[in-house]
């Protein structure tokens, strides 16, 4: 199957040539028809199996082709970070390309006028629900022409306790449009909000409880006081080109971030503490280079869309499952593989089962392989498993530079 089988206008189609997307992803086979047809969609994907461009194309086809006169923004998505938020706006603004359809990003730590205006000029809003709530509140925008509400990483929205806001968003919306639903994981409370939003839905399920076979996993049994000798270990061993390292507070991910500049490893980090500019400055830094490590916290690592990553590094152990499956869910996009490497101490064993169970992956069974003998090794902080990496041999025992430093 190839994306002309879609049949979208051919303005959609340079778009996606343009993307450089060649062959549809399953959750896009599966779910452009149902949204084209106009069902309402729930769609059970992890981040990475391509659910962004899932719902942007037949979206941006109803846009080209309804004859709709309402004036203001027509599509409404939600999303639980200002990272997948813009990264939302910039895949509909890139597929959108050649056409005259305009997307805007509406999140907190930036200015609300430009935003108000976006909402009465922009035909796609991505918003979080925080700042849009703020919005609501002012009496500042309407939204009276919205025909498809779009809900991405749902579950994540749900964990961030934006349940309220999404609830005063809803009541805000026109009672007859197309609801969309995505979610990498379906615990209660999203079945709940189902049925709340979407009627009579399409479910479209896409490896809903296991990773992108593409990720390798490792686990490295440590103590809690060896954590940043066996990483600096690890990162000497290992031909990284993008990492992306996270730790469970933001003090860490800031401290982690300068211990490694100071090791020769160009590194930045990233947490919620830091404002906007900070943010996109260690964002773009990462994703163009100029950073090979990300320090990052769970928070702000959520939206991180960058296909070079080929590690994730749990410093700390994720707190369930699912953290797990979005955290690594960050390399082996797009049909790329990639490695997740797990520090787990004494503490993390009942978490780290739980993982193995439902990821269908072992310790016992890792001990048998390459990495598995360096299981034990790892102790020591000596995992000999992997090739040493290249560092800047300028940056060692410098201070945190850029962004790092800015940021901090
Ligand atoms: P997502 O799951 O939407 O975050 O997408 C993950 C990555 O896959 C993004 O970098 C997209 O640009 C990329 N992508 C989406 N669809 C395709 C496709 N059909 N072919 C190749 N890459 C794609």
């Amino acid at each position: 199957m190839t994306f002309t089988d879609f049949s979208f206008d051919r303005r959609i189609d340079a778009g996606i040539k343009a993307c450089g997307y060649d062959t549809p992803t399953p959750i896009q086979r599966k779910a452009i028809p149902l949204i084209r047809n106009g069902h309402d969609v729930m769609g059970l994907a992890q981040t990475g199996t391509g659910k962004t461009a899932a719902f942007a194309l037949p979206i941006l086809q109803k846009l080209l082709t309804s004859t709709s006169s309402k004036r203001g923004a027509r599509v409404l998505v939600l999303a639980p970070t200002r990272e997948l938020a813009i990264q939302i706006n910039e895949s509909f603004t890139s597929l959108a390309r050649q056409t005259d359809i305009t997307s805007s990003v509406i999140i907190g730590g930036v200015g609300m006028q430009p935003q108000i205006n976006a909402f009465r000029t922009s035909n796609v809003i991505v918003a979080c629900p925080g700042r849009l709530v703020r919005l609501i509140a002012r009496g500042a925008v309407d939204f009276k022409a919205v025909e498809v509400l779009v809900l991405d990483e749902a579950d994540r929205m749900l964990d961030m306790g934006f349940l309220p806001d999404i609830k005063r968003v809803l009541a805000q919306l026109p009672a007859k449009r197309q609801n969309l639903l995505f979610s990498a994981t379906m615990p209660k409370s999203i079945l709940d909000l189902t049925k709340r939003i979407l009627v009579n839905p399409k479910t479209v399920q896409i490896n809903a409880t296991s990773p992108v076979s593409s990720v390798e996993h490792v686990f490295y049994k440590t103590q809690p006081g060896g954590k940043t000798a066996l990483l600096n270990e690890i990162l000497s061993r290992s031909e990284h080109q993008s990492m992306l390292i996270f730790t469970r507070t933001k003090h860490k991910a800031k401290n982690l971030s300068r211990t490694l500049c100071n090791s020769g490893y160009d590194t930045t980090f990233l947490q919620g503490n830091m404002s906007q500019a900070q943010r996109e400055r260690a964002l773009n830094g990462f994703r163009d280079g100029r950073f090979s490590i990300l320090v990052a916290t769970d928070i702000v690592a959520r939206g991180i869309d960058c296909d070079r990553i080929t590690h994730v590094v749990n410093f700390d152990m994720p707190d369930s499952v699912e953290t797990y499956t979005h955290r690594i869910g960050r390399t082996g996009r797009a049909g790329r593989s990639g490695c997740a490497i797990s520090l787990v101490t004494a503490d993390d064993v009942s978490q780290l089962r739980a993982i193995q169970r439902v990821m269908g992956v072992s310790v016992e069974q890792e001990a048998h392989t390459d990495t598995g003998a360096k299981i034990k090794e790892a102790k020591s902080g000596r995992p000999s498993s992997l090739s040493p990496a290249k560092k800047n041999p300028r940056r060692r025992g410098r201070k945190p530079s850029g962004a790092a430093r800015q940021a901090a």
